[in-house]
Protein backbone atom coordinates (compact mmCIF):
# COMPACT_ATOMS: atom_id res chain seq x y z
CA UNK A 1 0.00 0.00 0.00
CA UNK A 2 1.15 3.03 -0.97
CA UNK A 3 2.61 5.90 1.65
CA UNK A 4 1.72 3.11 4.50
CA UNK A 5 5.37 2.83 6.45
CA UNK A 6 4.74 -0.36 6.65
CA UNK A 7 4.21 -3.15 3.83
CA UNK A 8 2.66 -6.24 7.34
CA UNK A 9 1.86 -5.69 10.65
CA UNK A 10 2.02 -8.49 12.91
CA UNK A 11 -0.16 -8.47 15.70
CA UNK A 12 1.17 -10.67 18.78
CA UNK A 13 4.81 -11.98 19.46
CA UNK A 14 4.40 -16.11 20.31
CA UNK A 15 5.51 -18.86 18.33
CA UNK A 16 2.77 -18.05 15.30
CA UNK A 17 3.38 -14.40 15.19
CA UNK A 18 7.08 -14.26 14.93
CA UNK A 19 6.49 -17.31 12.18
CA UNK A 20 4.90 -14.95 10.34
CA UNK A 21 6.94 -11.89 10.83
CA UNK A 22 10.02 -14.07 9.98
CA UNK A 23 8.54 -15.34 6.69
CA UNK A 24 6.99 -12.14 5.82
CA UNK A 25 10.43 -10.32 5.95
CA UNK A 26 11.81 -13.19 4.01
CA UNK A 27 9.74 -12.56 0.99
CA UNK A 28 10.77 -9.10 1.24
CA UNK A 29 8.04 -7.27 3.50
CA UNK A 30 8.90 -4.37 5.99
CA UNK A 31 7.66 -5.64 8.89
CA UNK A 32 5.99 -4.37 12.59
CA UNK A 33 5.12 -6.44 15.61
CA UNK A 34 2.79 -5.75 17.92
CA UNK A 35 3.35 -6.86 21.57
CA UNK A 36 0.88 -6.21 24.11
CA UNK A 37 3.24 -7.78 26.67
CA UNK A 38 6.10 -5.65 28.22
CA UNK A 39 9.20 -6.80 27.32
CA UNK A 40 10.29 -9.06 29.50
CA UNK A 41 6.68 -10.96 29.58
CA UNK A 42 7.03 -11.02 26.08
CA UNK A 43 6.25 -14.29 23.96
CA UNK A 44 2.56 -15.17 25.33
CA UNK A 45 1.98 -18.57 25.76
CA UNK A 46 4.69 -20.13 23.18
CA UNK A 47 7.24 -18.85 25.85
CA UNK A 48 5.41 -21.40 28.88
CA UNK A 49 5.58 -24.43 26.87
CA UNK A 50 7.39 -27.67 27.25
CA UNK A 51 8.89 -26.84 23.56
CA UNK A 52 7.33 -30.11 22.36
CA UNK A 53 6.76 -29.92 18.66
CA UNK A 54 4.78 -32.91 16.45
CA UNK A 55 6.32 -33.83 13.29
CA UNK A 56 6.35 -36.35 10.80
CA UNK A 57 9.40 -38.54 10.99
CA UNK A 58 11.22 -41.45 9.48
CA UNK A 59 12.56 -42.70 12.89
CA UNK A 60 16.89 -42.49 13.42
CA UNK A 61 17.73 -40.91 10.15
CA UNK A 62 14.90 -38.13 10.32
CA UNK A 63 15.85 -37.69 14.34
CA UNK A 64 19.33 -37.07 13.54
CA UNK A 65 18.35 -33.99 11.26
CA UNK A 66 17.31 -31.97 13.99
CA UNK A 67 19.31 -33.64 16.62
CA UNK A 68 22.47 -34.00 14.93
CA UNK A 69 24.61 -34.28 18.03
CA UNK A 70 22.98 -37.45 19.39
CA UNK A 71 25.60 -39.47 21.28
CA UNK A 72 26.62 -43.02 20.27
CA UNK A 73 24.80 -44.30 23.86
CA UNK A 74 21.86 -42.19 23.07
CA UNK A 75 21.39 -44.13 19.26
CA UNK A 76 22.61 -47.80 20.98
CA UNK A 77 19.56 -47.07 23.50
CA UNK A 78 17.13 -45.93 21.69
CA UNK A 79 14.30 -46.99 19.34
CA UNK A 80 12.93 -43.62 17.85
CA UNK A 81 10.43 -45.14 15.98
CA UNK A 82 8.73 -43.31 13.37
CA UNK A 83 5.93 -41.04 12.84
CA UNK A 84 3.59 -41.29 9.76
CA UNK A 85 1.83 -38.27 7.81
CA UNK A 86 -1.23 -41.53 8.40
CA UNK A 87 -0.80 -41.72 11.75
CA UNK A 88 -0.35 -37.75 12.31
CA UNK A 89 -3.73 -37.28 10.25
CA UNK A 90 -5.42 -40.01 12.30
CA UNK A 91 -4.23 -38.84 15.59
CA UNK A 92 -5.53 -35.15 14.65
CA UNK A 93 -8.83 -36.73 13.61
CA UNK A 94 -9.56 -39.11 16.87
CA UNK A 95 -8.73 -36.52 18.89
CA UNK A 96 -11.01 -33.80 17.13
CA UNK A 97 -13.80 -36.54 16.67
CA UNK A 98 -13.10 -36.03 12.64
CA UNK A 99 -14.33 -31.92 12.62
CA UNK A 100 -11.02 -31.12 12.18
CA UNK A 101 -10.92 -29.10 8.94
CA UNK A 102 -9.61 -31.59 6.51
CA UNK A 103 -7.68 -28.98 4.49
CA UNK A 104 -6.11 -27.09 7.39
CA UNK A 105 -4.99 -30.44 8.61
CA UNK A 106 -3.38 -32.35 5.62
CA UNK A 107 -1.36 -28.50 5.54
CA UNK A 108 -0.25 -29.20 9.05
CA UNK A 109 0.73 -32.61 8.38
CA UNK A 110 2.33 -31.89 4.92
CA UNK A 111 4.69 -28.72 6.59
CA UNK A 112 5.14 -30.34 9.65
CA UNK A 113 8.78 -31.72 9.29
CA UNK A 114 9.80 -28.66 6.43
CA UNK A 115 8.70 -26.31 9.37
CA UNK A 116 11.16 -27.79 11.69
CA UNK A 117 13.68 -27.80 9.86
CA UNK A 118 13.22 -23.86 8.53
CA UNK A 119 12.83 -23.47 12.53
CA UNK A 120 16.49 -25.32 12.88
CA UNK A 121 18.00 -22.67 9.94
CA UNK A 122 16.22 -20.04 12.05
CA UNK A 123 18.42 -21.10 15.76
CA UNK A 124 15.66 -22.97 17.30
CA UNK A 125 17.35 -26.54 18.65
CA UNK A 126 15.85 -29.88 19.32
CA UNK A 127 16.49 -32.49 21.49
CA UNK A 128 15.14 -36.15 22.05
CA UNK A 129 12.13 -35.89 24.49
CA UNK A 130 13.39 -38.43 26.60
CA UNK A 131 11.29 -39.12 30.00
CA UNK A 132 8.30 -38.05 28.59
CA UNK A 133 8.27 -39.81 25.34
CA UNK A 134 9.95 -43.09 25.73
CA UNK A 135 11.33 -44.55 29.48
CA UNK A 136 14.04 -46.87 30.02
CA UNK A 137 12.23 -50.36 30.36
CA UNK A 138 14.36 -53.35 30.46
CA UNK A 139 17.52 -51.16 29.30
CA UNK A 140 16.19 -49.73 26.37
CA UNK A 141 14.08 -46.47 25.34
CA UNK A 142 11.13 -46.86 22.78
CA UNK A 143 9.59 -43.36 21.48
CA UNK A 144 5.74 -43.50 21.62
CA UNK A 145 2.96 -40.89 21.11
CA UNK A 146 4.43 -39.55 17.94
CA UNK A 147 6.70 -36.50 19.93
CA UNK A 148 9.54 -37.12 19.81
CA UNK A 149 11.79 -34.15 19.62
CA UNK A 150 11.70 -30.67 21.81
CA UNK A 151 13.15 -27.45 21.80
CA UNK A 152 16.32 -27.10 24.15
CA UNK A 153 15.61 -25.32 26.87
CA UNK A 154 11.58 -25.21 26.39
CA UNK A 155 9.01 -22.78 25.97
CA UNK A 156 11.63 -19.43 26.74
CA UNK A 157 14.67 -20.94 24.71
CA UNK A 158 12.25 -21.52 21.33
CA UNK A 159 11.01 -17.42 22.59
CA UNK A 160 14.60 -16.45 22.20
CA UNK A 161 15.47 -17.91 19.57
CA UNK A 162 12.37 -17.07 17.56
CA UNK A 163 12.95 -13.52 18.53
CA UNK A 164 16.68 -13.51 17.94
CA UNK A 165 15.97 -14.74 14.41
CA UNK A 166 13.27 -11.83 13.80
CA UNK A 167 15.50 -8.99 15.48
CA UNK A 168 18.33 -10.32 13.00
CA UNK A 169 16.48 -9.87 9.88
CA UNK A 170 15.52 -6.36 11.05
CA UNK A 171 11.97 -6.93 12.25
CA UNK A 172 10.40 -4.12 14.25
CA UNK A 173 9.13 -5.07 17.40
CA UNK A 174 6.81 -2.41 19.70
CA UNK A 175 6.45 -3.59 23.37
CA UNK A 176 3.41 -2.58 25.40
CA UNK A 177 1.44 -2.46 22.04
CA UNK A 178 -1.59 -3.43 22.84
CA UNK A 179 -4.21 -3.70 19.05
CA UNK A 180 -7.26 -2.71 19.24
CA UNK A 181 -9.05 -2.80 16.05
CA UNK A 182 -8.40 -2.99 12.55
CA UNK A 183 -8.06 -0.47 10.25
CA UNK A 184 -11.04 -0.96 7.17
CA UNK A 185 -11.28 0.67 4.21
CA UNK A 186 -12.96 0.53 0.63
CA UNK A 187 -9.85 -2.16 0.04
CA UNK A 188 -9.96 -4.07 3.16
CA UNK A 189 -7.71 -4.17 5.82
CA UNK A 190 -5.27 -0.99 6.36
CA UNK A 191 -3.39 -0.95 9.43
CA UNK A 192 -4.30 -1.20 13.25
CA UNK A 193 -5.38 0.83 16.02
CA UNK A 194 -3.00 0.55 19.36
CA UNK A 195 -2.94 1.43 22.26
CA UNK A 196 0.41 2.30 24.15
CA UNK A 197 0.87 4.45 27.52
CA UNK A 198 -2.64 5.01 27.18
CA UNK A 199 -2.71 6.92 23.96
CA UNK A 200 -4.63 5.68 21.24
CA UNK A 201 -2.59 5.11 17.45
CA UNK A 202 -3.45 4.46 13.98
CA UNK A 203 -0.43 2.28 12.35
CA UNK A 204 -0.68 2.12 8.41
CA UNK A 205 0.22 -1.19 6.45
CA UNK A 206 -0.32 -3.33 3.12
CA UNK A 207 -2.26 -6.32 5.54
CA UNK A 208 -2.23 -7.55 8.69
CA UNK A 209 -1.52 -10.74 10.29
CA UNK A 210 -3.43 -11.18 13.55
CA UNK A 211 -1.42 -14.57 15.82
CA UNK A 212 -2.17 -12.94 19.31
CA UNK A 213 -4.00 -15.93 21.34
CA UNK A 214 -7.20 -17.15 22.13
CA UNK A 215 -9.17 -16.14 25.01
CA UNK A 216 -8.11 -18.29 27.46
CA UNK A 217 -7.02 -14.94 30.06
CA UNK A 218 -10.50 -13.38 29.57
CA UNK A 219 -12.14 -14.62 32.71
CA UNK A 220 -15.91 -13.33 31.10
CA UNK A 221 -15.36 -14.69 27.72
CA UNK A 222 -14.66 -18.35 29.29
CA UNK A 223 -17.52 -18.39 31.21
CA UNK A 224 -19.39 -17.22 28.73
CA UNK A 225 -18.56 -19.78 26.40
CA UNK A 226 -16.74 -22.64 27.83
CA UNK A 227 -19.61 -22.59 30.83
CA UNK A 228 -19.93 -22.44 34.23
CA UNK A 229 -16.94 -23.25 36.39
CA UNK A 230 -14.51 -22.26 33.90
CA UNK A 231 -14.02 -18.62 35.74
CA UNK A 232 -12.01 -20.74 38.31
CA UNK A 233 -9.38 -22.52 36.01
CA UNK A 234 -5.95 -21.66 36.57
CA UNK A 235 -4.71 -19.95 33.47
CA UNK A 236 -1.38 -22.22 32.45
CA UNK A 237 0.47 -19.23 30.26
CA UNK A 238 -0.10 -15.45 29.49
CA UNK A 239 -2.29 -13.16 31.00
CA UNK A 240 -2.34 -10.92 28.38
CA UNK A 241 -4.35 -13.68 25.49
CA UNK A 242 -7.64 -12.26 26.52
CA UNK A 243 -9.44 -12.62 22.49
CA UNK A 244 -8.22 -9.04 21.23
CA UNK A 245 -7.37 -10.63 17.81
CA UNK A 246 -10.74 -12.59 17.31
CA UNK A 247 -12.82 -9.79 18.34
CA UNK A 248 -11.15 -7.50 16.51
CA UNK A 249 -11.73 -9.64 13.58
CA UNK A 250 -15.40 -10.42 14.19
CA UNK A 251 -16.32 -6.89 14.77
CA UNK A 252 -15.45 -6.43 11.10
CA UNK A 253 -17.46 -9.49 9.71
CA UNK A 254 -15.18 -12.38 10.22
CA UNK A 255 -16.85 -15.59 10.68
CA UNK A 256 -16.45 -17.37 13.86
CA UNK A 257 -15.54 -21.46 13.83
CA UNK A 258 -14.60 -24.32 15.68
CA UNK A 259 -15.15 -25.43 19.12
CA UNK A 260 -16.08 -22.51 20.31
CA UNK A 261 -17.51 -23.80 24.16
CA UNK A 262 -14.13 -25.95 24.14
CA UNK A 263 -10.19 -25.54 25.66
CA UNK A 264 -6.98 -27.11 26.22
CA UNK A 265 -7.00 -28.03 29.65
CA UNK A 266 -4.96 -30.06 31.94
CA UNK A 267 -4.07 -31.65 35.36
CA UNK A 268 -2.73 -28.92 36.85
CA UNK A 269 -0.77 -28.13 40.71
CA UNK A 270 -3.81 -26.99 43.02
CA UNK A 271 -1.99 -24.31 44.45
CA UNK A 272 -0.17 -22.97 41.49
CA UNK A 273 -0.68 -19.19 40.85
CA UNK A 274 -3.98 -17.74 39.11
CA UNK A 275 -1.40 -17.47 35.50
CA UNK A 276 1.62 -18.82 34.85
CA UNK A 277 4.65 -18.35 35.95
CA UNK A 278 7.83 -17.85 33.43
CA UNK A 279 10.55 -19.20 35.72
CA UNK A 280 8.37 -22.50 36.00
CA UNK A 281 7.08 -22.79 32.34
CA UNK A 282 5.17 -26.07 32.22
CA UNK A 283 6.65 -28.02 35.84
CA UNK A 284 2.68 -26.86 37.20
CA UNK A 285 1.22 -29.51 34.67
CA UNK A 286 0.68 -33.63 36.31
CA UNK A 287 0.61 -35.64 33.53
CA UNK A 288 1.77 -39.28 35.07
CA UNK A 289 -2.02 -40.11 36.34
CA UNK A 290 -1.15 -42.67 34.03
CA UNK A 291 0.65 -44.29 36.51
CA UNK A 292 -1.71 -44.11 39.51
CA UNK A 293 -4.86 -43.23 40.56
CA UNK A 294 -6.99 -39.85 40.68
CA UNK A 295 -9.81 -39.07 43.20
CA UNK A 296 -12.14 -36.25 44.08
CA UNK A 297 -13.34 -35.41 46.87
CA UNK A 298 -15.79 -37.33 47.63
CA UNK A 299 -12.43 -40.18 46.90
CA UNK A 300 -13.83 -41.80 43.82
CA UNK A 301 -11.90 -42.55 40.75
CA UNK A 302 -13.62 -40.02 37.36
CA UNK A 303 -11.58 -41.28 34.52
CA UNK A 304 -9.97 -43.56 33.11
CA UNK A 305 -6.65 -42.66 33.85
CA UNK A 306 -5.12 -45.53 31.56
CA UNK A 307 -7.00 -44.93 28.31
CA UNK A 308 -3.90 -43.89 26.37
CA UNK A 309 -0.67 -42.33 26.59
CA UNK A 310 -1.34 -39.43 28.30
CA UNK A 311 0.14 -37.09 24.95
CA UNK A 312 -3.41 -38.11 24.08
CA UNK A 313 -5.48 -37.35 27.01
CA UNK A 314 -3.93 -34.87 29.19
CA UNK A 315 -5.81 -31.98 27.13
CA UNK A 316 -8.72 -33.20 28.13
CA UNK A 317 -8.44 -34.54 31.77
CA UNK A 318 -8.34 -31.09 33.13
CA UNK A 319 -11.86 -30.53 31.59
CA UNK A 320 -12.95 -33.69 34.07
CA UNK A 321 -11.43 -32.42 37.03
CA UNK A 322 -13.35 -28.78 36.53
CA UNK A 323 -16.38 -31.03 36.47
CA UNK A 324 -15.38 -32.55 40.46
CA UNK A 325 -16.42 -30.85 43.74
CA UNK A 326 -14.55 -28.27 44.18
CA UNK A 327 -13.00 -28.97 40.78
CA UNK A 328 -10.21 -30.93 42.47
CA UNK A 329 -8.40 -34.25 42.06
CA UNK A 330 -5.67 -35.68 44.00
CA UNK A 331 -2.98 -38.52 42.02
CA UNK A 332 -2.11 -41.01 43.96
CA UNK A 333 0.95 -42.98 43.47
CA UNK A 334 3.35 -46.07 45.32
CA UNK A 335 6.67 -46.40 45.38
CA UNK A 336 6.86 -49.09 42.53
CA UNK A 337 6.27 -45.34 39.86
CA UNK A 338 7.68 -43.13 41.71
CA UNK A 339 10.93 -42.99 39.58
CA UNK A 340 8.91 -42.88 36.13
CA UNK A 341 6.92 -39.70 37.32
CA UNK A 342 7.89 -36.71 35.11
CA UNK A 343 10.35 -34.40 36.59
CA UNK A 344 7.57 -31.71 36.94
CA UNK A 345 6.65 -33.85 40.28
CA UNK A 346 10.16 -32.87 41.68
CA UNK A 347 9.73 -29.49 41.96
CA UNK A 348 9.93 -27.23 44.81
CA UNK A 349 6.47 -25.67 44.32
CA UNK A 350 4.18 -28.87 44.54
CA UNK A 351 1.11 -29.91 46.09
CA UNK A 352 2.24 -33.09 47.75
CA UNK A 353 1.57 -35.23 50.79
CA UNK A 354 3.44 -38.47 51.38
CA UNK A 355 2.74 -40.72 53.74
CA UNK A 356 3.76 -44.72 54.64
CA UNK A 357 0.04 -46.52 55.03
CA UNK A 358 -3.25 -46.15 52.97
CA UNK A 359 -4.78 -44.90 55.91
CA UNK A 360 -2.48 -42.09 56.84
CA UNK A 361 -1.94 -40.98 52.76
CA UNK A 362 -6.31 -41.19 52.31
CA UNK A 363 -6.15 -38.87 56.14
CA UNK A 364 -3.74 -36.26 54.87
CA UNK A 365 -5.85 -35.65 51.13
CA UNK A 366 -7.17 -32.39 52.10
CA UNK A 367 -10.99 -32.24 50.98
CA UNK A 368 -11.17 -35.81 50.45
CA UNK A 369 -13.51 -38.52 52.02
CA UNK A 370 -11.09 -40.35 53.80
CA UNK A 371 -13.09 -43.25 54.03
CA UNK A 372 -14.42 -43.99 50.86
CA UNK A 373 -11.24 -42.98 49.14
CA UNK A 374 -9.49 -45.90 51.30
CA UNK A 375 -12.57 -47.98 49.89
CA UNK A 376 -11.56 -46.77 46.12
CA UNK A 377 -7.80 -47.87 46.66
CA UNK A 378 -8.98 -51.14 47.64
CA UNK A 379 -11.46 -51.95 45.21
CA UNK A 380 -8.23 -50.57 42.60
CA UNK A 381 -6.09 -53.22 43.69
CA UNK A 382 -8.00 -56.23 43.82
CA UNK A 383 -9.28 -55.08 40.46
CA UNK A 384 -6.20 -55.22 38.77
CA UNK A 385 -5.05 -57.77 36.15
CA UNK A 386 -1.62 -58.46 37.62
CA UNK A 387 -1.31 -61.85 35.01
CA UNK A 388 -0.40 -59.40 32.24
CA UNK A 389 2.93 -58.29 32.23
CA UNK A 390 3.69 -54.28 32.69
CA UNK A 391 5.37 -51.90 30.10
CA UNK A 392 5.28 -48.12 30.22
CA UNK A 393 6.28 -47.63 26.69
CA UNK A 394 3.36 -49.44 25.06
CA UNK A 395 -0.53 -49.85 25.70
CA UNK A 396 0.12 -52.86 27.49
CA UNK A 397 -3.11 -54.03 28.06
CA UNK A 398 -2.67 -54.25 32.00
CA UNK A 399 -6.36 -52.98 33.05
CA UNK A 400 -8.36 -53.52 35.56
CA UNK A 401 -11.79 -55.96 35.27
CA UNK A 402 -15.20 -54.66 37.15
CA UNK A 403 -14.65 -51.38 37.93
CA UNK A 404 -17.53 -48.83 36.95
CA UNK A 405 -14.49 -46.56 36.04
CA UNK A 406 -12.11 -48.82 34.18
CA UNK A 407 -8.06 -48.40 34.06
CA UNK A 408 -7.13 -49.42 30.75
CA UNK A 409 -3.66 -49.72 30.98
CA UNK A 410 -0.58 -49.19 32.80
CA UNK A 411 -3.14 -50.36 36.23
CA UNK A 412 -0.60 -51.24 39.25
CA UNK A 413 -1.50 -52.48 42.57
CA UNK A 414 -1.07 -49.01 45.08
CA UNK A 415 0.42 -51.40 48.04
CA UNK A 416 4.17 -50.47 48.56
CA UNK A 417 5.12 -47.88 50.80
CA UNK A 418 5.98 -45.08 50.98
CA UNK A 419 3.03 -43.22 49.13
CA UNK A 420 2.44 -39.82 47.68
CA UNK A 421 -0.23 -37.94 46.82
CA UNK A 422 -0.13 -34.66 44.30
CA UNK A 423 -3.31 -32.11 44.78
CA UNK A 424 -4.62 -30.86 41.52
CA UNK A 425 -6.87 -28.72 39.34
CA UNK A 426 -7.73 -27.30 36.00
CA UNK A 427 -5.46 -25.43 34.65
CA UNK A 428 -6.69 -23.88 31.00
CA UNK A 429 -3.95 -23.59 28.48
CA UNK A 430 -5.47 -22.45 25.12
CA UNK A 431 -9.18 -22.14 23.61
CA UNK A 432 -10.42 -24.01 20.39
CA UNK A 433 -12.76 -21.44 18.73
CA UNK A 434 -11.76 -18.87 16.56
CA UNK A 435 -11.61 -17.07 12.85
CA UNK A 436 -11.73 -19.46 9.72
CA UNK A 437 -9.28 -19.48 7.57
CA UNK A 438 -8.59 -20.42 4.28
CA UNK A 439 -5.58 -22.99 2.95
CA UNK A 440 -3.68 -19.72 2.51
CA UNK A 441 -4.12 -18.45 6.01
CA UNK A 442 -6.67 -15.87 4.81
CA UNK A 443 -9.49 -14.55 7.58
CA UNK A 444 -12.99 -15.29 5.44
CA UNK A 445 -15.77 -13.16 6.25
CA UNK A 446 -19.70 -14.59 6.76
CA UNK A 447 -19.91 -15.30 3.17
CA UNK A 448 -16.76 -17.24 3.28
CA UNK A 449 -14.86 -14.83 0.98
CA UNK A 450 -11.34 -14.16 2.18
CA UNK A 451 -11.18 -10.55 4.26
CA UNK A 452 -8.48 -8.79 1.65
CA UNK A 453 -5.74 -8.19 3.94
CA UNK A 454 -6.38 -10.00 7.12
CA UNK A 455 -4.75 -13.31 7.87
CA UNK A 456 -4.24 -15.20 11.10
CA UNK A 457 -2.40 -18.17 12.59
CA UNK A 458 -1.99 -19.54 15.63
CA UNK A 459 -4.59 -20.56 18.87
CA UNK A 460 -6.97 -17.86 17.27
CA UNK A 461 -7.99 -19.47 14.34
CA UNK A 462 -11.14 -22.41 14.62
CA UNK A 463 -11.75 -25.74 13.31
CA UNK A 464 -8.27 -27.11 13.96
CA UNK A 465 -8.57 -28.53 17.40
CA UNK A 466 -12.27 -29.72 19.03
CA UNK A 467 -12.79 -31.40 22.37
CA UNK A 468 -9.10 -33.13 22.59
CA UNK A 469 -5.67 -32.40 21.02
CA UNK A 470 -2.21 -34.14 20.51
CA UNK A 471 0.35 -32.87 22.13
CA UNK A 472 2.64 -30.79 20.55
CA UNK A 473 0.25 -30.04 17.50
CA UNK A 474 -0.16 -26.87 19.05
CA UNK A 475 3.22 -25.38 18.14
CA UNK A 476 3.73 -27.32 15.23
CA UNK A 477 0.40 -25.33 14.18
CA UNK A 478 1.71 -21.96 14.72
CA UNK A 479 4.84 -22.11 13.17
CA UNK A 480 3.12 -23.98 10.43
CA UNK A 481 0.12 -21.77 9.68
CA UNK A 482 2.56 -18.24 10.80
CA UNK A 483 4.50 -19.29 8.21
CA UNK A 484 1.61 -19.08 5.27
CA UNK A 485 0.39 -16.51 6.84
CA UNK A 486 2.96 -13.89 6.78
CA UNK A 487 4.48 -15.42 3.12
CA UNK A 488 0.40 -14.81 2.06
CA UNK A 489 0.54 -11.55 3.56
CA UNK A 490 3.74 -10.03 2.33
CA UNK A 491 2.99 -11.15 -1.47
CA UNK A 492 -1.14 -9.19 -1.22
CA UNK A 493 0.72 -6.56 -0.44
CA UNK A 494 3.12 -6.70 -3.26
CA UNK A 495 0.47 -6.67 -5.59
CA UNK A 496 -1.44 -4.30 -3.90
C1 LIG B 1 2.18 -24.24 30.07
C2 LIG B 1 2.00 -24.54 28.62
C3 LIG B 1 2.70 -25.60 28.02
C4 LIG B 1 2.52 -25.87 26.66
N1 LIG B 1 3.30 -26.84 26.08
C5 LIG B 1 3.20 -27.05 24.74
C6 LIG B 1 4.10 -27.93 24.07
O1 LIG B 1 5.05 -28.47 24.65
N2 LIG B 1 3.89 -28.15 22.74
C7 LIG B 1 2.90 -27.53 22.03
O2 LIG B 1 2.75 -27.78 20.85
N3 LIG B 1 2.07 -26.63 22.64
C8 LIG B 1 2.22 -26.37 23.96
N4 LIG B 1 1.40 -25.45 24.55
C9 LIG B 1 0.39 -24.76 23.71
C10 LIG B 1 1.08 -23.62 22.96
O3 LIG B 1 1.49 -22.66 23.88
C11 LIG B 1 0.17 -22.93 21.98
O4 LIG B 1 -0.41 -23.85 21.12
C12 LIG B 1 1.00 -21.94 21.13
O5 LIG B 1 2.08 -21.43 21.84
C13 LIG B 1 0.15 -20.82 20.70
O6 LIG B 1 0.95 -19.92 19.98
P1 LIG B 1 0.36 -18.53 19.52
O7 LIG B 1 1.50 -17.84 18.87
O8 LIG B 1 -0.90 -18.72 18.79
O9 LIG B 1 -0.04 -17.78 20.87
P2 LIG B 1 0.88 -17.14 22.00
O10 LIG B 1 2.22 -17.77 22.05
O11 LIG B 1 0.10 -17.14 23.25
O12 LIG B 1 1.11 -15.65 21.50
C14 LIG B 1 0.10 -14.68 21.57
C15 LIG B 1 0.77 -13.31 21.56
O13 LIG B 1 -0.19 -12.30 21.35
C16 LIG B 1 0.05 -11.23 22.26
N5 LIG B 1 -1.19 -10.45 22.35
C17 LIG B 1 -2.38 -10.79 22.89
N6 LIG B 1 -3.29 -9.81 22.68
C18 LIG B 1 -2.66 -8.82 22.00
C19 LIG B 1 -3.04 -7.55 21.50
N7 LIG B 1 -4.29 -7.08 21.64
N8 LIG B 1 -2.12 -6.79 20.84
C20 LIG B 1 -0.83 -7.22 20.68
N9 LIG B 1 -0.41 -8.43 21.15
C21 LIG B 1 -1.32 -9.22 21.78
C22 LIG B 1 0.52 -11.93 23.49
O14 LIG B 1 1.17 -11.08 24.39
C23 LIG B 1 1.47 -12.97 22.85
O15 LIG B 1 2.71 -12.39 22.55
C24 LIG B 1 1.57 -25.13 25.90
C25 LIG B 1 0.90 -24.06 26.49
C26 LIG B 1 1.12 -23.75 27.82
C27 LIG B 1 0.40 -22.57 28.42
Amino acid sequence: MKNAPYDVIVVGAGNAALCAAISAQEQGAKVLVLERAPQEKRGGNSAFTGGGFRMVYKGLEDVKKFVPDLTADEIASTDFGGYTREEYLDDLGRMTEYRIDPELAEILVDKSTETAEWLRKKGVRFVPRYGAQAYKHEGRFQFFGGLVVEVVGAGLGLSEAEFKAAEKQGITIRYNARATSLLYGRAGVEGVRLVADRVEEDVRAGAVVLACGGFEANREWRTSYLGPGWDLAKVRGTRYNTGDGIKMALDIGALPCGNWSGAHADPWDLNAPEYGDRDIGDAFGKHSFLFGIMVNANGLRFVDEGADFSIFTYAKYGRKILEQPALMAWQIFDSKVIDRLRSTYRIKQVTKVTANTLEELAGKLEGVDKEQALQTLKEFNAAVRKEVPFNPNIKDGRGTTGLTVPKSNWAQTIDTPPFEAYGVTCGITFTYGGLKITTKAEVVDAEEKPIPGLYAAGELVGGVFYFNYPGGAGLMNGAVFGRVAGASAAQYTARR
